[in-house]
């Protein structure tokens, strides 16, 4: 497992929202729109105001495999 896409383009963030990979995994079911496999991102997102981090919160994504579509209902849907 080599998950470092480490894309330094030196955007100096002070302020905004920072997300942070914490590991992909296959998710069942299969794609609404074209039937490939769905994977399942948890993502910690995390606030930051000038430094300060305000608030941390983790969340899992969906998203295809095949067509990169970000399926933003998917745990709507899960039960098929
Ligand atoms: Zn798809």
């Amino acid at each position: 497992m080599a998950g470092t896409a480490a894309a330094s383009s030196g955007a100096a963030m002070l302020c905004g929202k920072e997300e942070k990979v914490l590991g992909v995994q296959k998710a069942p079911g299969s794609c609404p729109y074209c039937g490939g496999g769905v994977a399942a991102t948890d993502v910690e997102a995390k606030w930051v105001l000038c430094c300060l981090p305000l608030c941390r919160k983790t969340k899992r994504r969906f998203a295809c495999t095949a067509c990169a579509r970000r399926l933003v209902t998917y745990p709507a849907i899960l039960h098929d």
